[in-house]
């Protein structure tokens, strides 16, 4: 049997199909990377964009296709809507929730060897990359942000345990992985159980047992959120080896009303208070960012916060996207009353703060020596991350894909920077 995986949407769910992957192929199912040779499709859909879920209705026609010619087995998981599922249930042979992802094996009336642990977090990943890897330490969330799904699809927080988390990380290291990303909706109210005995320990603490770990390795992690991020976390930004100095800490809006509307439990002013902290413990640090244009009800006056915002905090990068309605949620209840054309204004608008900021930001790198994890090669280029998370390129001859190597920064663009081979003449 031949099985194919198509994952929609974040690094959760790239993370999760990395489990699906582990289990089939523990039921000696094959991996194939073209779906019109498999048996088994396996979907991971994303619910955050409505564009997800058409293209979920875009395979569909796919599958019909297929299945006039041969059997096919279809079945999803991920971050499906209540509202959607009829729907999908009409499409898909196999609907389950991703926490019950062991399950599959009996749905798929398949054969596993017996395993020690069932749960979500117990099942290993089948890891795509030899040199990166996402570790999941929670799932769910239970900030119930007015706009997202997550807290619907996902359920609530549910922590991995600590001693678990660790020792992936260093099993990782010790296979010689030199990044690894900590994942979860929200990590900064991370709160895992130590072991199997009582008492939880949270994100920081977290971080610095992993940080023990010698090797030379790079440690990141996401999604924070603004309310949650702790002097703790601060310090151990700045006193850890190998939590790199990037931070990604999603905003959503400059205005203080908006941001109530949105259920954001803090004001711009803390925000902005709290970006400065952290510059301030860990210089050079980058920061990114995720906001929302055209909220229901946000005034040109209130979207201008936003642009306020942008200009004093001058972000390394942030993924602006324009609010669109998601069932379910509570913002559904409320007027999407911004036109799609004042929508796209706003996000132009933003980019082109952020483009300056960006770019000035990189410029401060020019003639620096930086040390980049080279992701891919191709053409005669490679491409990798400074530990700050700047794309840098360079020209190579050799593919130095999943090394470490000290980069000349030449020219500086507001989405990456270009130099040189270090030790090259
Ligand atoms: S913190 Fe808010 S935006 Fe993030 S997953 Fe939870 S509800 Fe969604």
């Amino acid at each position: 049997m031949k099985y194919h995986l198509v994952s929609f949407g974040c690094q959760f769910n790239s993370s999760d199909a990395e489990k699906a992957a582990k289990l089939l192929d523990d039921c000696r199912y094959r991996q194939t990377d073209d779906l019109n040779e498999a048996d088994l499709v396996l979907v991971l859909a994303c619910s955050v964009r409505q564009s997800a879920i058409d293209r979920i209705y875009g395979l569909n026609k796919k599958f019909i296709q297929i299945r006039r010619r041969r059997p096919l087995i279809t079945a999803l998981t991920g971050c499906v809507l209540k509202s959607d599922m009829p729907k999908m249930k009409k499409i898909f042979d196999i609907v389950f929730d991703i926490t019950d992802l062991s399950k599959l094996v009996k749905l798929l009336n398949a054969k596993r060897p017996k395993q020690k642990g069932q749960s979500y977090f117990d099942l290993h990943p089948q890891y795509r990359s030899k040199f990166q890897s996402y570790v999941p330490i929670m799932t769910g969330c239970n900030n119930f942000c007015t706009y997202c799904v997550v807290p619907y699809t996902r359920g609530r927080e549910a922590c991995r345990k600590a001693a678990d988390v660790v020792n992936e990380c260093k099993d990782l290291i010790a296979k010689g992985y030199n990044e690894i990303t900590l994942i979860g909706q929200n990590v900064n109210s991370y709160q895992g159980k130590i072991n199997n005995v009582q008492g939880t320990i949270g994100f920081a603490k977290l971080l610095l047992n992993i940080d023990k770990i010698p090797g030379n390795y790079r440690l990141r992690f996401m999604t924070s959120h603004p309310k949650d991020l702790s002097d703790e976390l601060i310090d151990v930004l700045k006193k850890t080896i190998h939590v790199m100095p990037y931070l990604h800490l999603p905003v959503q809006s400059g205005n203080n009303t908006i941001l109530k509307k949105m259920n954001r439990n803090y004001t711009a002013s803390r925000y902005k208070k709290l970006i400065n902290k952290i510059r301030k413990a860990v210089p050079g640090i980058c920061v990114s960012t995720d906001v929302i244009v055209g909220f229901p009800g946000e005034t040109k006056k209130q979207f201008n916060d936003t642009v306020k915002l942008f200009k004093e905090v001058k972000f390394d990068m942030a993924y602006i996207a324009e609010y669109s309605i998601r069932q379910g949620t509570v913002a559904a209840k409320m007027d999407d009353d911004v036109p799609k054309n004042e929508k796209e204004r706003r996000k132009f608008v933003l980019n082109g703060v952020l483009e300056k900021t960006a770019l000035s930001n990189n410029k401060k790198y020019l003639g620096k020596i930086v040390d980049v994890l080279v992701e891919k090669y191709g053409r005669g280029f490679c491409s990798g991350k400074t530990a700050t998370f700047k794309t840098v390129k360079f020209k190579s001859q050799n593919d130095f894909t999943g090394e470490f190597v000290k980069v000349k920064i030449k020219e500086a663009m507001p989405w990456g920077m270009a130099g040189e081979l270090a030790n090259s003449n």
